[in-house]
């Protein structure tokens, strides 16, 4: 891959101790995790350096442990899970750095994979402490780092252990960074970008950079309500920043001068009470009586909006069109996202989303798997669609 060093170029790995920074941060409830999606993203490279012979050292966060041991947050808890997905035996190593590290490891033999104690408890992990990356460069060869959703962060195991040992990217970092270049980076034109969600104040960064990258400018869900008001529309009793309509303006402006076409729906779906199923009205975003809240697109916009869609070769998407968790309010981002899943399995749209409750709108619509990637990387995703630069990756560029 241009610009990066992938485990296509780390060469004889035979007995060698490779670093392998991990996503292990997963949800627990009484003792057991209860998503094991991110221990199964790491599955491909870590049987793959197993495989190749490699001694494989898992380094992970669990946590806020503030620099502090705390046995509730020890990576001694998600072992079983690790030991369940992989289906062979994983060894705890109940530190990540000196001589408990090394006595550890000192034990493994070749195509053994270990996890190595939670990388916060240490102070120097989130200050990215120079003493504490050599300590963790010391125990190991080389570095692999296929936690993309940390990658927004200058820590030790995701920055500074990158400038000492050779680094390269794993095969789920490899996959996110080819999804997020064909989507943002060096994307086919014309492409959409759909931004949804609650609030404009959650994603002023991302709208400003998305003005200047994109053709197609769809804004849906709550925000649209503050850009609807910035173009003197009444929203009535809708979710709406009206403090943030300079900003509204300003984005308007430089969408403008960028030949970026915002879309806003023009017609909108209305109730008097957030709740599920309570009688609603289809309006023209003019129409919004007082006491009514905006709580989806109307279906005359999403025809329009799925329209657009298919003039356009790239689509990224954060943020849900409407309040996806309250029936009927799903209906927009529903019906949106089929259109994209359609166009994608066709082969026309390269589509691209990520976001916490994008992707749970997205598996509610059924239509996840048939997007070209969907990131699970939270804030490093939003980072990356606001165009700022993730210390993680930019460690492992060569
Ligand atoms: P993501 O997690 O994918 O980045 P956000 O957290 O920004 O997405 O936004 C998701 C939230 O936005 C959902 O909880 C949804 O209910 C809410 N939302 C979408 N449209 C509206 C609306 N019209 N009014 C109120 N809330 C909305
Ligand atoms: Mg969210």
């Amino acid at each position: 891959m241009a610009g990066f060093k992938t485990l296509d170029d780390i060469g004889d790995v035979t007995g060698k101790k490779v670093l392998v920074r991990v996503d292990l941060n997963v949800p627990m409830s009484d003792g057991a995790v209860t998503d094991d999606t991110r221990i199964r993203a790491a599955m491909p490279t870590i049987r793959e350096l197993s495989d190749k012979g490699a001694i494989v050292l898992l380094l992970a966060h669990f946590g806020r442990p503030k620099g502090a041991k705390n046995p509730t947050q020890s990576l001694s808890l998600v072992i079983d899970a690790v030991i369940d997905v992989l289906g062979h035996s994983v060894m705890f190593i109940p530190d990540c750095i000196g001589e408990g590290a090394k006595a550890g490891v000192a034990v493994l033999a070749p195509g053994d994979v270990a996890v190595m104690e939670n990388t916060r408890f240490h102070p120097g992990e989130e200050k990215n402490d120079p003493a504490f990356a050599d300590a963790l460069a010391e125990v190991g060869d080389l570095y692999v780092n296929d936690a993309f959703s940390a990658a927004h962060r200058a820590h030790g195991s995701t920055e500074g252990i990158a400038h000492r040992l050779p680094a390269y990217a794993g095969r789920a970092m490899e996959a996110e960074l080819k999804a997020l270049d064909a989507a943002l980076g060096n994307p086919a034109h014309p492409v959409a970008a759909v931004v949804g969600g609650a609030k404009v104040s959650t994603k002023i960064d991302v709208l400003r950079n998305l003005v200047g990258r994109v053709d197609h400018l769809i804004i849906g869900g709550g925000m649209a309500n503050t850009f609807l008001a910035a173009r003197g529309v009444d929203v009535g009793k809708s979710l709406c920043e009206h403090d943030l309509v300079e900003t509204a303006n300003a984005i308007f402006d430089s969408a403008d001068k960028a030949g970026c076409t915002i879309h806003l729906p023009y017609d909108v779906v209305v109730a008097k009470q957030f709740a599920p199923n309570p009688p609603t009205r289809t309006v023209n975003v003019h129409e919004v009586a007082a006491d009514e809240m905006i709580l989806d697109v109307g279906p005359a916009a999403i025809e329009a909006l799925g329209d657009v869609l298919k003039t356009c070769r790239t689509l990224v998407w954060n943020g849900p069109l409407g309040a996806f968790e309250t029936p009927p309010f799903d209906t927009a981002t529903v019906a949106l996202a089929r259109t994209a899943a359609a166009l994608t399995r066709e082969g026309s749209l390269t589509s691209v989303a990520g976001g916490g409750d994008t992707v749970a709108a997205l598996n509610h619509a059924g239509v996840a798997d048939d997007f070209t990637f969907v990131s699970t990387a939270g804030g490093a995703f939003l980072e990356w669609m606001e165009g700022k630069p993730l210390p993680g990756v930019d460690a492992l560029r060569v």
